[in-house]
């Protein structure tokens, strides 16, 4: 048995912050199965590899002492021909795609709560393992509640305000999301300044289109255009 379904829940613990038991598991699995989800399981093989590393769920800075910098991130990118190549692809689908204003309301642009979600220990239901908020108890109800109505409600918040993402074109290739935004900002319409560095610097070192999107400090004219056309020269040296 796994050891993490071996942990049983005390007496006095706090009902929300004790693992599930193994009866809580397996009902839990049999809900998923009735509703017809499809399990999916992601592995990395050859070069495949990613140097995003996002905070803990916990908000502790831990992992921040293993992350590459933006430079690093990219200059990695830069070794790999085939990685370059597959980035001006993805750019070339996605960065020319004129922004859907009604679907840039929402706050929630990805694909979690519509054709994913995530389990954490506790038996939380939530949109994504990096989604720490809204998350739906599925011990005190059941799957179909939590995804039909929970989840569905959570996915249909707009945004309250316009911020530089907002229309930005690099949105798919930076990785900017509700959940990265309260993980790394406390607030999930925040820009992600590490996600934002990266993704300027990568489009920048292959040549890809930036469309103006609002007051940027990495676009030209930003306060920090010219640090970052300073990173993109020593990029080239290398
Ligand atoms: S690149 Fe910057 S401005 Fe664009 S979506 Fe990402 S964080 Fe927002």
């Amino acid at each position: 048995m796994h050891p993490l379904l071996q942990q049983s829940c005390s007496g006095d613990a706090n009902a929300t912050d004790c693992e599930l038991s193994l009866s809580e598991h397996y009902r839990i699995l049999d809900e998923l199965t009735e509703a017809g989800c499809l399990w999916l399981l992601f592995t990395g093989g050859g070069d495949f590899f990613n140097a995003m590393i996002n905070l803990r769920r916990d908000c502790s800075q831990t992992s921040l002492d293993v992350r590459l910098t933006p430079a690093e991130v990219v200059k990695l990118d830069l070794k790999y021909p085939e990685r370059v190549y597959d980035w001006k692809c993805f750019a070339a689908r996605l960065n020319h795609a004129a922004i859907d204003l009604d679907r840039a309301e929402n706050l929630h642009a990805c694909g979690a709560g519509h054709n994913s979600f995530a389990i954490d220990p506790y038996g939380r239901l939530g949109l994504c393992v990096l989604s720490t908020t809204d998350s739906y108890d599925l011990r005190q109800g059941c799957f179909k509640e939590g995804w039909g109505k929970h989840l569905a409600a959570v996915r249909r918040e707009k945004a309250s305000q316009i911020t530089k993402c907002t229309t930005c074109r690099l949105k798919s290739m930076c990785g900017i999301c509700p959940a990265n935004s309260v993980l790394e900002c406390m607030d999930a319409e925040e820009p992600v300044d590490f996600l934002c560095q990266v993704a300027h610097l990568r489009a920048y070192a292959l040549d890809l289109p930036i469309a103006p999107h609002g007051e940027c400090e990495y676009c030209r004219d930003g306060s920090r255009y010219e640090d970052i056309m300073n990173t993109i020269e020593d990029l080239k040296g290398c």
